[in-house]
Order: C-alpha cells, then sequence, then structure tokens
C-alpha cells in the first residue's frame, strides 16, 4: 500500500472532509482493480454490493481506465485492453447473432463476453459502449506512447467495431449523409432516439482511427499489417466505405440553439424546463415519475453531449464547451453518479469554478455520505474514479496529448492547494497546485518536458521546478 500510494495519492490541503473523501475513494479502486489478470475487470459496484451483479460495463473504457493509466504501470491497463480482445469471439457473436449486423457489439454489460442485460433499449440501442471500447485503445496508446497494442491487438478490435458502425450506419441519398436511427445515448433518460450526437460522434471517430492505426502500421509493422489483412479480410474498398461514412456522418442541429450539439434529433420539440423549475418533490425522477414521464421530458440522466466533449476535448473551443454547458446543466439530473464529474471537468476548463466544485463535491464523499441515501446498494466505484478525474483532469486540467502532457491548474477556493502523485512513461511526477505556485517534482527518472498553462517546462530527474499559478 505503501508503494500504491506514493504513484496515486491524493492530498488536499485546507479541507479534511475532502481529503478523506478523496482517499477513500483511491483505496476503493485498488480494492476493486489491481490490474494482474486480463480475465478480470471492474463493476461499478466493485465487490461492495450486488448491484449490477460484478459485471463489466463501459465505465471501465469511458472512467476508470483513466486513473489506472496515470497511477500504475502500463500492463494494468494492457490488461483491461486484453480483457475486451479476449472476448472479441462473443462480441462477434452478439452483432450477429442479436441485432442482425456484422463486426462486433460488445455487450454494454457482461461476465463472459456475452451480453448480460435484458432491455432491448439497452441491449441493442445504446451502443455508443462500442466506441468507448475502440477509444481506449487510443487512450492507451497516447497516454503510455507505446503503440506495440496496436498490430497485437488493437487493430483487430478497431476493424470488427468499424464493420459494427458500417452496418448500423444508413445511407440518406437525399441528404448525402449517413445516419445511425434507434439508439440510447449515454443518457438513458431517453430512447429509441435518432442520430445521438455523441453516438454518431464516436461512431465516425472509429471509422477515422482505424484507418489511421492501419496507416501507421503500415509503416512501422507492415509484415504484420499484411498477416492482419490476410486474416481479417479486410479491403481496400471496405476502409473506403469507412472514409466515406466518417466524413458524410450527420450531426442533429437546431436553429433555435445554434450554437448547441443537438443531443439527438427533436431534442428541441420537447417541453424545455429547467431542473431549478422543478417542484424539489420530484426528485429524483427516476423515484417519482413513470418512464412515460422521464422519457417524454427533456431531462437528462447523465452526461451525454457534454461527454463527447470531454472525450474528444481537443476537437472543440473553449466556447463551444461553454455553449454546450450552459444549455444542457440546467437539464441535467445528475440521476447516474458518472455525470457530475465529466459536467464538473467542462466547467473547470471554461472556467466555472464554482460549479466545478459543486459538481465534484457530489462524488467526493458519495459514500461516506451516503449522499444518494443508497450506499446500501454497494459503494459508486464509476463515481470514485470521477472524483480523482475531477481533480486530475479537471482542477489541473491535466491532459495527454501526443506526446506532452499538459497542466493548467486551478484551486477550488475554499482548499489552500492540493498535489498528487502520478506516472506518465516512466517517470514519476508530483504535481503540486498553491494559490501562488505550481511545483512539479520528479522523483529518479530523466528529464521530461511538461506543459503548464501553455509554455513547455523542463524538469530534470530528481528534481522540481515551480511556475507562478496563473489565476483566473
Ligand atoms: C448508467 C450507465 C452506467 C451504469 C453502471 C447506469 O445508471 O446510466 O451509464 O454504465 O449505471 O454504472
Amino acid at each position: 500500500w505503501l508503494a500504491r500510494w506514493e504513484d496515486a495519492d491524493v492530498r488536499i490541503d485546507g479541507d479534511a472532509e475532502a481529503q478523506q473523501g478523496i482517499r477513500f475513494n483511491i483505496f476503493n479502486m485498488y480494492q476493486t482493480y489491481t490490474g494482474e489478470d486480463s480475465r478480470l475487470n471492474i463493476g461499478p459496484k466493485g465487490f461492495t454490493g450486488e448491484k449490477y451483479g460484478g459485471a463489466t460495463y463501459w465505465d471501465t473504457e469511458a472512467y476508470c481506465l483513466h486513473f489506472y493509466l496515470a497511477t500504475t504501470k502500463p500492463e494494468v491497463s494492457w490488461n483491461l485492453l486484453k480483457y475486451r480482445h479476449n472476448q472479441l469471439p462473443q462480441a462477434k457473436e452478439n452483432a450477429v447473432k442479436n441485432v442482425g449486423m456484422e463486426g462486433a457489439l460488445y455487450p454494454m454489460v457482461t461476465m463472459n463476453g456475452e451480453e448480460c442485460h435484458n432491455e432491448w433499449e439497452i441491449t441493442h440501442e445504446e451502443i455508443h459502449r462500442n466506441g468507448a471500447i475502440a477509444h481506449a485503445i487510443f487512450n492507451y496508446t497516447n497516454f503510455t506512447g507505446d503503440k506495440s497494442y496496436l498490430g497485437q491487438y488493437g487493430l483487430e478490435v478497431l476493424v470488427e467495431i468499424s464493420r459494427y458502425w458500417a452496418s448500423r450506419v444508413n445511407f440518406v441519398p437525399h441528404k448525402d449523409v449517413y445516419m445511425i436511427l434507434g439508439v440510447t445515448g449515454p443518457n438513458e433518460y431517453d430512447n429509441n432516439v435518432n442520430n445521438n450526437w455523441y453516438t454518431n460522434l464516436i461512431a465516425a471517430w472509429t471509422l477515422e482511427y482505424t484507418q489511421e492505426v492501419y496507416n501507421y502500421l503500415k509503416e512501422a509493422e507492415p509484415k504484420r499489417l499484411d498477416e492482419l489483412i490476410a486474416s481479417l479480410g479486410l479491403s481496400d474498398e471496405e476502409l473506403a466505405k469507412w472514409t466515406d461514412i466518417q466524413t458524410k456522418m450527420y450531426y442533429p442541429k437546431d436553429e433555435l440553439v445554434p450554437d448547441v450539439f443537438m443531443q439527438q434529433d427533436g431534442f428541441m420539440d420537447k417541453e424545455q424546463i429547467l431542473v431549478k423549475d422543478l417542484d424539489p418533490k420530484h426528485l429524483p425522477l427516476n423515484q417519482n415519475w413513470s418512464w412515460d414521464r422521464i422519457l417524454r421530458s427533456n431531462f437528462i440522466k447523465q452526461a451525454d453531449v457534454l461527454q463527447g466533449l470531454y472525450t474528444f476535448g481537443d476537437r472543440f473551443t473553449l466556447e463551444q464547451k461553454r455553449a454546450n454547458f450552459d444549455f444542457y446543466e440546467p437539464r441535467t439530473v445528475h440521476e447516474s453518479s458518472l455525470s457530475p464529474c465529466v459536467y464538473s471537468i467542462i466547467a473547470a476548463e471554461v472556467g466555472y469554478e464554482d460549479k466545478a466544485v459543486e459538481l465534484y463535491q457530489r462524488s467526493a464523499r458519495l459514500d461516506l455520505d451516503n449522499y444518494n441515501n443508497d450506499t446500501e446498494d454497494g459503494l459508486h466505484i464509476t463515481s470514485m474514479v470521477g472524483s480523482w478525474m475531477s481533480i486530475v483532469h479537471g482542477f489541473a486540467g491535466m491532459r495527454a496529448l501526443e506526446n506532452e502532457l499538459t497542466f493548467s491548474p486551478m484551486i477550488p477556493k475554499d482548499w489552500n492547494g492540493y498535489s498528487f502523485n502520478m506516472l506518465w512513461r516512466g517517470h514519476h511526477l508530483t504535481i503540486t497546485s498553491t494559490r501562488d505556485h505550481v511545483t512539479i517534482k520528479q522523483t529518479g527518472g530523466t528529464d521530461v518536458s511538461i506543459t503548464v498553462y501553455g509554455n513547455v517546462v523542463n524538469v530534470p530527474a530528481n528534481d522540481t521546478v515551480t511556475i507562478e499559478t496563473v489565476k483566473a
């Protein structure tokens, strides 16, 4: 445990409750998964409750992976990726047998690779999870700089997921676009919608990334690529088709709110009510309203468009993020514990400090304080990782771009400062943020360049570099 804390601890100066919360959360992440065995995964309740049956969800790739990438050796994250590769045969069977499609559709919920969920709106329609599994391959490669997964296992998974997307889209000739109809986005308070923006985005991105990985292997591992082309039966026509889909993907818009990415077609046809205007006796909606009423309303269970802005953060401007936050946050009830952390991260990025803190607090001590009155069902493991994400990706603004690790720290008003340990490409780093300074300490290692507030700083081995804090 001492060694774990050296790699993963987060210290908060000036708020003992927040300190206890984040340590409790990190402790439970490592109680749940340590990554020695690629047959194992992370249940949203860990081993602390029977809800969710100990099964694997997209929570692993979209959330938990970020934590393991930054706090432990790459083999742990590799094993999380390998888990899905092990289950590729079942995912292919699932696509063909259950939904009449080609390629691979990973299950929403699984123990052994087969779908374990029992609602068609989820199993057949909440297909965005396939994209998270593809995106995890990108995240692993991008964060660790280790490209060896791509040729060994990655391309096989990417090709089969791309095949699924290519069979699931439909071309609309009179509009010259591809659409994805009849889906459920991350926001499960809408079912069977057409063109969920996030799903269309992550599908198009998968097709683009598969081509990118193909091009990379052509240069770097041509022999392996030839083997894969033969075993997968991949042709130039198929790749060209994927490019066509990706470039002609349709994204819903509405002239009523031109700066906002529409969550799905027809969203603005719903009666537009804000959460603040609801009588609090209706909340939580999932305990007070019928499904029919929830599905017809404009209330959003969890990050959906915002999930896309977080996942593909470098593709959108601060103005776009702000406009979408301003529109969606007042309509979001956060009735999934996966939601507040994503909103908190975007709030921190666009400079909404109070919102970032308020949303962070909803996940920081969710179980210690039994905030949602449901801890008896077990701990919210994904939300626990979410609180780590809110500090590291949110307050500290950590982003991993190709070969570049960047930070732009801010501090919640009630804290004097915070500090966290992390690993990046063999460098053991401690990032400390106070009102006046940001310091980056490297323990051991070799020279490393880190970008802080847009400026590149060199941190020598066993040394500490101090930069002035940029005030918002
Ligand atoms: C959320 C899903 C999540 C699942 C397990 C549901 O309430 O809507 O996105 O995968 O919980 O955490």
